[in-house]
């Protein structure tokens, strides 16, 4: 019997590390892990990829798929719309394989409220003066739109008592084997070990 995938939310304030480690999680291809691709009205940035890192749709399309109910949870971040698809999530986690959502604490919160088993991990950057230097590292974005994002970021950091898990990215591999700590460590809880192992354990404890 195939245990039903679980759905991990991942939150951190711009700059913390977040896409990184979530690329890093699955950048093998694990067939029992997958990320979940947002709709979002925010231009792409070089590099990003239609369908691949967001569905990229005006604010009309994006409209019109919140007046179909088509999200499972959607959010304004930072002036542009965000969204997280209900159709794939469903039947991905029905067929086992482990959900992650890149969204923010807006988006985590409407999801707990539907599925409070969902599992919150929040990411946090070692500093505030580490913070800064990455968003300004990443070269992408204007000082105004980077100062924009720390003052966002205290907003965001202050979330994150609502989440399950908190991880510090400050030595990137050791955050990255801390995520994975914790994924591993929801696939041997009691309640989904009975549901993985149940022809296994129903043999144990047979006559
Ligand atoms: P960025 O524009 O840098 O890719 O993302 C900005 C913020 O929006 C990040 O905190 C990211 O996690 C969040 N975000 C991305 N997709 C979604 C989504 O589908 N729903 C919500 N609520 N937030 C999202």
């Amino acid at each position: 019997m195939t245990a039903r995938g679980n759905l991990f939310i991942v939150s951190a304030p711009s700059g913390a590390g977040k896409s990184s480690l979530i690329s890093a999680l699955l950048q093998d291809k694990p067939a029992d892990k997958q990320v979940s691709v947002s709709h979002t009205t925010r231009k792409p940035r070089p590099g990003e990829v239609n369908a691949q890192h967001y569905h990229f749709v005006t604010t009309e399309e994006f409209k019109a798929l919140i007046a179909e109910n088509a999200f499972f949870e959607w959010a304004e971040v930072f002036g542009n719309y965000y969204g997280t698809s209900r159709k794939v999530i469903e039947q991905t986690l029905t067929d086992g394989i482990d959900v992650f959502l890149d969204i923010d604490w807006q988006g985590a919160q409407q999801v707990k409220k539907v599925m409070p088993e969902a599992i919150g991990i929040f990411i946090l950057p070692p500093s505030r003066a580490e913070l800064e230097k990455r968003l300004t590292g990443r070269g992408q974005d204007s000082s105004e739109v980077i100062s924009g994002r720390m003052a966002q970021a205290a907003s965001e950091i202050s979330h994150y008592g609502e989440y399950d898990f908190i991880i510090i990215n400050d030595e990137f591999n050791t955050a990255l084997s801390d995520l994975v700590a914790i994924i591993r460590s929801q696939r041997l809880t009691g309640a989904g070990q009975i549901h993985a192992q149940n022809d296994m354990i129903k043999d144990l404890l047979a006559d």
